[in-house]
């Protein structure tokens, strides 16, 4: 399945819990902000906003990773644009 995962560099602190959670998918940067990354790969170069092809686990830790972000910075979207988090 496909996920759509953005961070909104405005909401994160850098608290780097999504990544010690998820450090297939996210990835601190210079900034101290978190950016979402491709199984470990930043493919196409930095980006806050990705389309990642994920299997049922993937897609379970990155929602924990989301889930831990103290801010809600994190949010992710399933291929039809559905919001999985932050539930609405
Ligand atoms: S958990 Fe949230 S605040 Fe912390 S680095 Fe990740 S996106 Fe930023």
């Amino acid at each position: 399945m496909k996920l759509r995962i953005v961070v909104d560099p405005d909401l994160c602190i850098g608290a780097a819990s999504c990544v010690t959670i998820a450090p297939e998918t996210f990835q601190m940067n210079m900034e101290n902000k978190a950016e979402v990354i491709d199984h470990g790969i930043a493919d196409g170069g930095p980006s806050y906003e990705r389309v990642l092809e994920v299997n049922e686990e993937e897609k379970d830790t990155i929602i924990l990773g989301a889930q831990s972000c103290p801010t809600l910075a994190i949010t992710i979207f399933d291929e039809s644009g559905l919001q999985l988090y932050p539930t609405i």
